[in-house]
């Protein structure tokens, strides 16, 4: 039998709505690629909610009538169903809203209390199928509500919305113009529809069109592609701030750190300095114990520039790996001497301390490799040192084997246990961290910079090797490197290597010699004037690029030592100058840059310009000498004591 449906005229705006929501629908529909936005994703929901709440309510107010033949249970059901679909768009439409108005969840009890209210509601619409005493229909079709039907059906969207713009309100200052204007919008808007709604018991059917309406006002402020896109350069934006902010908050500990890793050495710098000065007294008469007590104080100056010096190289070593300039030079050379240099370093520190010191080697380890020996020495000592640092009573063990990976190759396995503090679980992952030094609390009194870590684990990377820790807490700690090694199986060639330095470093004179000094700083002067003095022959210095010169026309010298920095005319000038000087008498001298400029490149960048070596500042008088006998005509040397 045909029915004679009609639409009534109060669904006439859900239609509509229903319309333009299906047409959003469309617009939106292509916008996949947004769906990783929590907000979007939730929107998306919305939307869909809100689509199958209206086709429901029309459904209802066209089809739910029995009069009109269809069987009262369905009916009962669409009428059921209608009414759910309305709160869960508004439950969806503050969830939603909260994305935005609590994204860090601080007002949890929210959601629960709201979840909580829509089970109960559930239950309460499920019961009523059976007890009846919302909503039911009489036997004879009549459609009919209790007195609790608005307080159970529109309680629920009411209370979500104003519970939502309350907390919109108290968090309005945390959200840009742009959504607090939207949010507030939608949210009114579907309120007034739910409000007018529920007033007019049913009679107007506004809360879905309204809600609609609410879905349109959001689409087209905050979840537009444009406006995703603004958010999420924003939020790149503050990540980068907040990159910078804590890179400034490293630097700022790191300098920090290095000015007291700095005032240290240099404390006990002045302090002994001010102590040999003491001693000498205005009488200056020095007494066998003075001699002894002064002799003290200077070592515990070098002592201290020593430090000086290795925070400094380790700050320089750190840039070049950072600036990706740090290269590996293998080489052939023999581990046992390698362990023997660290075992007196490294015994001595721990002797100092009272710990025990124990060094073991494997002896099937093949002791000619191949590789770099400096960087594996340091790495080492690094390790070695902390392990020192770091123990106050028991042992420092350092063990050394290796395991096979191919005929020529082998992993060498560089061990080192302490009995020291140990190092918090939590603390490994930033061990290895740029100038991190960790557990504060107890380090303070031990000098470091946080620097020897991060460049052990860097130098280790290069070598292909890798290095793992394992600690407890209070007990101690075992650092272990592995590096791949070559085994070197030609005879003679670490051999050659080692006695050509040795003979590079046979004691020699040069008496015959007159140097040349170019330095602005006088204590400068002084100290390269007293290591060339060791030469035998004569030093002459000079103290500025121009006078420099003149010396050079006036005389001959053997070899030229040319500060760089220099007020006025700097090291670079004066030597192009003196290049270009036709009464130069020293065209061919050779001419050593002597710098405080100790950055990655720069030797070679000084050769490059002409220089006939380089020399680094602080000097060390061995180097010196190395470069001397490198560079002074053959003749001139006297081997020998
Ligand atoms: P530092 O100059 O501070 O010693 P490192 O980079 O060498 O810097 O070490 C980083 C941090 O790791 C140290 O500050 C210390 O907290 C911890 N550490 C390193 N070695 C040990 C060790 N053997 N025992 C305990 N803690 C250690």
């Amino acid at each position: 039998m045909l029915h004679n449906y009609s639409i009534p005229p109060k669904t006439y705006f859900e239609i509509a709505s229903l319309g333009y929501l299906l047409v959003l629908y469309l617009i939106s529909f292509n916008d996949s690629n947004r769906e990783r936005i929590r907000t979007y994703k939730l929107f998306r929901s919305l939307e869909i909610n809100m689509l199958i709440a209206l086709f429901v309510s029309i459904l209802t107010y066209v089809f739910a009538y029995p009069e009109l033949g269809t069987p009262i249970v369905i009916c009962t059901i669409l009428r059921t169903m209608d009414s759910i679909m309305c709160v869960m768009a508004s439950r969806i439409f503050v969830v939603y809203m909260l994305e935005y108005v609590d994204s860090a969840k601080k007002f949890k009890w929210i959601r629960v209390f709201g979840n909580a209210i829509f089970g109960l509601y559930l239950a309460l619409m499920i019961l009523n199928l059976p007890l009846k005493f919302i909503l039911w229909y009489n036997p004879d079709g009549t459609y009919m509500h209790g007195s609790l039907f608005v307080p159970i059906v529109f309680s629920p969207p009411v209370y979500y919305l104003t519970s939502g713009m309350i907390l919109l309100i108290i968090r309005m200052r945390t959200l840009g113009s742009r959504e607090q204007l939207s949010l507030s919008a939608a949210s009114l808007i579907t309120l007034f529809g739910t409000v007018i709604q529920a007033a007019t018991d049913g009679a107007i059917l506004l809360s879905l069109p309204f809600g609609s309406a609410g879905i349109f006002v959001l689409y087209f402020s905050l979840e537009t592609a444009d406006y995703h896109e603004l958010i999420r350069s924003n939020d790149k934006l503050r990540i980068a701030e907040q990159d910078a902010i804590k890179a400034n908050r490293a630097k700022s500990d790191f300098l920090a750190n290095m000015s007291h890793e700095i005032r240290t050495p240099l404390n006990a710098v002045l302090g002994m300095d001010e102590l040999i000065i003491n001693e000498i007294g205005p009488e200056k008469i020095i007494d066998d114990s003075s001699v002894d007590r002064i002799r003290g104080y200077a070592d515990n100056i070098k002592d201290a520039g020593h430090l000086l010096l290795s925070v400094i190289n380790d700050i320089l070593d750190l840039s070049k790996i950072e600036s990706g300039k740090m290269e590996i030079n293998e080489a052939p050379y023999t581990l046992h001497k390698l362990t023997d240099e660290v075992d007196t370093m490294i015994r001595i520190k721990a002797e100092q301390k009272d710990l025990k010191y124990i060094q073991q080697t494997d002896p099937s380890i093949p002791d000619r490799l191949i590789g770099d020996e400096l960087r594996i020495r340091q790495i080492m000592i690094n390790i070695l040192n902390n392990a020192v640092k770091y123990t106050d009573k028991g042992e420092v063990k350092l063990e050394i084997t290796s395991e096979s990976v191919s005929e020529d190759v082998i992993n060498l396995r560089i061990s080192v246990r302490d009995t020291g503090i140990g190092i918090k679980e939590e603390d490994l992952p930033y061990l290895f961290g740029d100038y991190k030094r960790l557990d504060e609390e107890h380090n303070r009194r031990i000098e470091g910079t946080g620097l020897g870590l991060a460049i052990v684990k860097r130098m280790t990377d290069l070598m292909n090797g890798r290095i793992d820790v394992t600690s407890e807490y209070g007990k101690g700690s075992v650092f272990t490197v592995v590096i791949p090694q070559t085994v070197n199986k030609k005879l003679n060639d670490g051999e050659d290597e080692s006695s050509l330095k040795k003979d590079k470093e046979a004691a020699y004179k040069t008496p015959d010699c007159t140097y040349l000094v170019v330095d602005d700083n006088r204590i400068n002067l002084i100290i390269a004037s007293k290591f060339l003095d060791d030469l035998g022959g004569k030093v002459e210095t000079s103290l500025n690029g121009p006078d420099s010169l003149q010396k050079m026309r006036e005389k001959k010298y053997d070899m030229i030592f040319m500060d760089h920095m220099m007020p006025g005319m700097d090291g670079i000038q004066a030597y192009r100058k003196a290049k270009e000087d036709p009464e130069n008498l020293n065209p061919d001298t050779p001419m050593v840059m002597m710098t405080a400029n100790a950055l990655h490149g720069v030797r070679e960048e000084y050769l490059e310009m002409g220089f006939t070596d380089y020399i680094s500042k602080p000097v060390d008088i061995n180097e010196l000498k190395r470069v001397v006998r490198l560079h002074i005509p053959q003749e001139k040397i006297v081997v020998g004591d």
